[in-house]
């Protein structure tokens, strides 16, 4: 144990994956706290405070989307869902319950590490309102003088417009699904309304994307929602 390395808590019944990740992350200098049901994972995670929790759905006594909504009771390390495929329905209802990002299974090791360090960036970066000006390529947007630049040419956005992309930006690189962007930003009554958000997102990409069809900072992930590009 030692304090300096992040901690890292694992909550994954499947022995394989635990196995397949265990010296991986521990060679990249985490500290793995490994759990095999949901209860030990909350019961691990509140008698030493992960950095990070990696979460896997489908677990033998409660599922994630349950282990999520505990765990957002009282803590705000980040949560990253590891879901198989056919679980999509489950993945969005644990995003919109507080998750932070997901990895699909099969995933490599590589693309699982690249995750956790953009997640512990974003997490040292401290809250979305100590960060007035979020910069991502060319892209400038000054959340506190509601000011949204591409190089030097400034970008004029419509109140909405600005709403969407200044919560997106709160947290680049985290995907928001749509129906939190949608409560979010149009209210609770139009949490089902997605054509909202498509049109919206369509002329955010025509003022702010140089090719709308294949978007540099705007990322859809497919049937779960958008993410502002990290870097
Ligand atoms: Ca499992």
């Amino acid at each position: 144990m030692n304090a300096s390395r992040p901690v890292v808590l694992l909550i994954e019944d499947d022995p394989r994956i635990r196995r397949f990740l265990q010296p991986a992350l521990e060679a990249e200098g985490y500290d793995l706290v490994e759990a095999e049901t949901g209860q030990a994972g909350l019961v691990a995670a509140s008698g030493r405070p992960p950095d990070l929790v990696l979460l896997d759905l489908g677990l033998p006594d409660m599922d994630g989307i349950e282990v999520t909504k505990r765990l957002r009771e009282w803590s705000h390390a980040p949560i990253l869902i590891i879901s198989a495929r056919g679980q999509e329905k489950d993945k969005v209802a644990a995003l919109d319950a507080g998750a932070d990002d997901y990895l699909t299974k099969p995933f490599g090791v590589p693309e699982l590490l690249a995750r956790l360090r953009a997640t512990l960036r974003r997490k040292a970066a401290a809250g979305p309102s100590e960060e007035p000006v979020v910069k991502v390529g060319e892209l400038t947007i000054d959340l506190a003088a509601r000011r949204v630049t591409i190089g030097v040419r400034e970008i004029h956005l419509t109140p909405t417009e600005f709403k969407l992309l200044a919560l997106l930006a709160s947290r680049p690189g985290r995907v928001f699904t749509h129906t939190l962007l949608l409560r979010e930003v149009w209210g609770p009554l139009r949490e089902d309304e997605s054509h909202y958000l498509r049109v919206h997102m369509a002329n955010l990409r025509q003022k702010i994307e140089r090719e709308p069809a294949r978007p540099r900072y705007l990322l859809t992930e497919q049937g779960v929602g958008y993410r502002l590009a990290a870097e």
